[in-house]
């Protein structure tokens, strides 16, 4: 007999959801109740602050859950004329954006020609960084072009931002960059 992938799933789902709720619902039981409680529950007491999510230029609608200051969950706004509360997978992570044990804590810096990585406290990494763009700028630097055009800016460096950046970043970043003359600036969606 053959079994597609479709079907391998449906019936994979339906057994794991039978053994254990199978078993109280063939008893009568109405799980209705204990669900929208559970729903409730989740985010009981926790303050809601509507948001966007950062990934692409869809934008889709957020509502955020915090209690105490730290995020619980994060889930689509229904009252959004676009995605109605829902989000594509990537969007229904975003979570993990502010909570996930498997985020590097620390800097590694692997200095040219060496194979192994050293950790660096942040203070030096960003020192390390802030020096290497001055130098950059130092060296490089045009203030006029062949023909007495005015246009302080380097074409030596490039910035590349990515999709987690929101707009409140995108901002300030552009102001950083383009104060020190940085032409080349691509980001993801938000400016
Ligand atoms: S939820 Fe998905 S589609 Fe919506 S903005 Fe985020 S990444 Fe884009």
């Amino acid at each position: 007999m053959d079994v597609s992938r479709r079907d391998f799933l449906k019936v994979s789902t339906g057994v794991a959801g039978g053994t254990a709720l199978g078993g109280l619902t063939g008893l009568g039981a109405s799980l209705a109740p204990t669900l929208a409680r559970a729903q409730e529950l989740r985010i009981k007491g926790a303050r809601t602050t509507p948001s966007i999510c950062p990934y692409c230029s869809v934008g889709c609608a957020t509502l955020v859950h915090t209690v105490e200051g730290r995020i619980v969950n994060v889930e689509g706004d229904p009252r959004s004329p676009w995605n109605e509360g829902t989000l594509c997978p990537k969007g229904a992570a975003i979570f993990q954006l502010h909570v996930n044990p498997n985020r590097p804590m620390k800097v590694l810096h692997r200095a040219p020609g060496a194979t192994d990585w050293e950790v660096w406290d942040l203070e030096r990494a960003m020192d390390r960084v802030a020096e290497l763009v001055k130098k950059t700028r130092d060296e490089t630097f045009v203030e006029r072009l062949e023909d007495g055009r005015v246009v302080n800016m380097t074409p030596a460096i490039f910035s590349l931002g990515g999709a987690t950046l929101d707009n409140e970043w995108n901002h300030i970043h552009q102001k950083l960059m383009r104060g020190l003359g940085i032409v080349a600036i691509e980001n993801q969606a938000r400016i």
